[in-house]
């Protein structure tokens, strides 16, 4: 039987898929998204009950769509991903659901892919991976399963937890304090359970400073727009859109009760070791707060804006009692700690792809998503491009450049000298 035929197939139908399918569209170049699950299934079933979206509306979108509702309102988890079906109707993106893309070959002696999918083979002239950026939960390999006997923690990961009454009894350890972290762990506070948070690098953003969001402020201070530094370490954001968006604030998570632990590092005899630098984690992020208010006051002021002084932003309390006299180990069963919780981040898996497109260690080779294997393209990898590339308003951008770059090796491909 012969293999169904496409210009370009893109694999996954989250944002990055339907944004690339946008723009191929646009550009009139045929094309195929194949999705395994559902369109945005990592939006609906991949994430916690009460995730809402990190940006405000008006500003985590495409930039050809609205949401429905408030603009200023921070969207549910279903709520983005009704918005991505409605806009793959919206341009009619042809997409099939249910299919998995599980090997992409290249051709021998003739441009195009053979793509083995769950339901036959299809030919490609190109392929997007637009398989999402948080692919493979990763816990690092610390505990091992039985750790302190009879009282052994279950250990999940963030992308398998769901809500407060989902965990057993007990005090929650939750390791890593990114978006994910500190949101699962202020849900649990407010649950009413002991809650240990150990705190790594990261920065914090002001939610709202002088009556913008962060997220305006980092589009005027052309902070999105910051491209990927070689070899550089980009620290998790803790930043949260829950209960209407609030900053957030180590301090006030510390006087509600929250314990706070260092980076965690080490397990042995039943007990969890934490290196002793939450201190100077806190004030890492501090300093990344209290540089963003200096420098959207700079703006202010050199543009003239009429924003509303807020002097009182910049005052931050003494470091909570925990981060000076920090805890550096902590006897699990001692402590009653019936969940481990690692919101510890993803992996990603491109091992379907032809070897070209990947290093020795499977991470992507490419070039602002082009990839080291002609025709073969990345889609919505953090730092793609740039800060939002990951992001739904980012992977907008990043869709068009891949789609640019797919038209022009298209009308090279066709290019014939004239006769004569
Ligand atoms: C907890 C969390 C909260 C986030 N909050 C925000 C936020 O508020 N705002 C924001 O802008 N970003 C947010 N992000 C980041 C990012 O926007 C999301 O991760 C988003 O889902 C990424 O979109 P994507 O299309 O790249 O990947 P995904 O949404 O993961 O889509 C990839 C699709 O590919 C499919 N797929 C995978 N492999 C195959 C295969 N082999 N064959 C066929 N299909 C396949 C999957 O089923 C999936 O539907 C968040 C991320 C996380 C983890």
């Amino acid at each position: 039987m012969s293999a169904e035929r496409t210009d370009v197939l893109v694999v996954g139908a989250g944002q990055a898929g339907l944004a690339m399918s946008a723009h191929l569209a646009r550009a009139g170049v045929p094309h195929l998204v194949l999705e395994r699950a559902r369109i945005a299934e990592s939006w609906r079933t991949g994430r916690w009950d009460s995730l809402v979206a990190n940006g405000p509306a008006w500003h985590d979108r495409f930039p050809d769509k609205t949401f429905p509702g408030d603009p200023d309102g921070f969207p549910g988890k279903d709520e983005v991903a009704d918005y991505m079906e409605a806009f793959a109707t919206e341009i009619s993106a042809p997409v099939r659901t249910g299919v998995e893309v599980t090997q992409v070959r290249s051709l021998e002696g003739r441009p195009g892919f053979l793509c083995e999918t769950s339901a036959g083979t299809v030919e490609a002239g190109a392929v997007v991976a637009a398989t999402g950026a948080f692919q493979t939960p990763v816990i690092p390999p610390l505990v091992p399963p039985g750790a302190a006997g009879s009282t052994t923690p279950i250990q999940i990961h963030s992308a398998e937890y769901r809500n407060p009454g989902q965990l057993p009894e007990g005090a929650v350890l939750v390791v890593g304090a990114g978006s994910s972290g500190v949101q699962i762990a202020e849900e649990l506070l407010s649950a009413g359970r002991r809650v240990y948070l150990s705190v790594g690098p990261h920065d914090r953003p002001p939610r709202r400073y002088r009556g913008r969001d962060f997220v305006w402020w980092l589009g005027v201070l052309n902070k999105w727009d910051m491209e990927a530094t070689p070899g550089a370490d980009h620290v998790t954001i803790a930043v949260s859109g829950a209960h209407g968006g609030r900053t957030i604030d180590f301090r006030d998570l510390a006087a509600r009760g929250m314990i706070l632990v260092g980076r965690t590092e080490s397990y042995g005899e039943g007990a969890l070791r934490f290196a002793p630098d939450l201190a100077r984690n806190i004030a890492r992020g501090d300093a990344s707060y209290l540089g963003l208010l200096r420098e959207a006051d700079a703006h202010v002021a050199q543009n003239g804006l009429d924003l509303p002084p807020e002097p009182e932003a910049h005052e931050l309390g003494p470091m909570p009692t925990c981060a000076e006299e920090p805890i550096l180990s902590l006897d699990l069963a001692g402590a009653g700690i019936g969940t481990i919780l690692w919101a510890t981040g993803y992996s990603r898996d491109y091992g379907w792809l032809p070897a070209g497109a990947t290093d020795a260690d499977g991470a992507p080779r490419h070039n602002r998503g082009v990839s080291a294997e002609p025709g073969i393209y990345y889609l919505g990898l953090p730092w793609q491009t740039r800060r939002g590339s990951s992001f739904i308003w980012g992977v907008w951008f990043d869709a068009g450049y891949v789609a640019d770059h797919i038209v022009k090796q298209r009308g090279y491909a066709a290019y014939r000298p004239a006769a004569g």
